[in-house]
C-alpha cells in the first residue's frame, strides 16, 4: 500500500523533519513536523496549517519549546492545542514551558491526572536513573478526553482511542481524513510498550493494540513517542509482540 504522503527531511540543527500532506485542491494543507527531544529522545510533533494560522503539539519533551517556538515563527502559525497521549514524565515535562508561552489548550486523559499534576510522586523513580534531573512543572489539562470521544482541530476531526497497558492514561489522536495516528507509547515500529511501569500489564496492552489500533486501515500511519514512524499494516504483518 502506497504511503499517503512522502516524508522529506530538511537539513535543520534541531533536527526536524517535515512532511506535506497533500490535499485536494480548495482544502487547507496540514504538515507534519517531527522533533525528538529530552533525555529519553521524546517525539514530539507539530501538525501545522499555515492557511489557519494555527498549529497543534502533540506531547512536550523537555526543552521542547526553544525548538518549536522559531518553527512557528516561521510558519506564521500560533499553536492552539496541545495533546498529551500520556502522563509519563518524558512526554510532559516540557508542556509548562509551552501553555505558559502561548496559552494552548491542554487534551489529556484523566486516568493519568495526578502523574500531569503531581509529577513530584515519580521523583524518586526519575532520580534512579537520572541523578540530577530538574524538578519537573506540572502541567493541568483544560479537556480531558475520553476513548470514544471526537473534537475538530486544524479543520479536521479527531478521533480518540483509549489504549492502556504501558501508562493508564495512554490515548491515541486518530486523524482519519489524513490517515495520521499519534500513538504515544503503545505500539512501535516493530516494538510495543515497556509494561513493567506502574499501570503496566502486557495483556491490556495486547488487548488495547487489537481492539484500538489493529482496527484501523492498514494505509494508516503511526507515529509513536520514540524512533520512527509505521503504518498498522507493517505492524500487523511483522510485529513480533503483538499479532490480530
Ligand atoms: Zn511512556
Ligand atoms: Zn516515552
Amino acid at each position: 500500500m502506497a504511503a499517503p504522503r512522502t516524508f522529506v527531511t530538511l537539513p535543520h540543527r534541531h533536527g526536524f523533519g517535515v512532511a506535506g500532506a497533500t490535499k485536494p485542491a480548495g482544502l487547507a494543507t496540514v504538515n507534519l513536523h517531527v522533533l525528538a527531544a529530552g533525555p529519553l529522545q521524546t517525539n514530539a510533533y507539530l501538525l501545522s496549517a499555515p492557511e489557519r494560522k494555527e498549529a497543534v503539539l502533540i506531547d512536550a519533551p523537555l526543552g521542547v519549546w526553544a525548538d518549536l517556538q522559531p518553527v512557528l515563527a516561521k510558519n506564521g502559525c500560533s499553536l492552539v492545542e496541545l495533546w498529551l497521549t500520556h502522563g509519563h514524565f518524558d512526554h510532559m515535562e516540557g508542556a509548562a514551558e509551552v501553555v505558559a508561552a502561548t496559552k494552548a489548550r491542554v487534551r489529556a486523559h484523566p486516568a493519568d491526572r495526578n502523574l500531569f499534576e503531581s509529577p513530584g510522586m515519580m521523583k524518586w523513580f526519575i532520580d534512579m536513573f537520572l541523578p540530577g534531573h530538574p524538578d519537573i512543572r506540572p502541567v493541568h489539562p483544560d479537556s480531558w478526553v475520553e476513548g470514544g470521544a471526537t473534537f475538530e482541530c486544524l479543520g479536521e476531526t479527531v478521533e480518540v482511542r483509549h489504549v492502556p497497558g504501558h501508562a493508564d492514561g495512554n490515548v491515541v489522536f486518530y486523524l482519519p481524513k489524513l490517515a495520521m495516528a499519534f500513538v504515544g507509547d503503545s505500539l512501535f515500529a516493530g516494538s510495543i510498550g515497556r509494561t513493567d511501569l506502574p499501570g503496566g500489564s502486557f495483556e491490556v496492552l495486547e488487548s488495547s493494540i487489537r481492539q484500538q489500533l489493529y482496527t484501523m486501515p492498514d494505509s494508516v500511519v503511526i507515529y509513536p513517542g520514540h524512533g520512527p514512524k509505521s503504518t498498522i499494516g507493517a505492524e500487523k504483518r511483522g510485529n513480533p509482540y503483538v499479532q490480530p
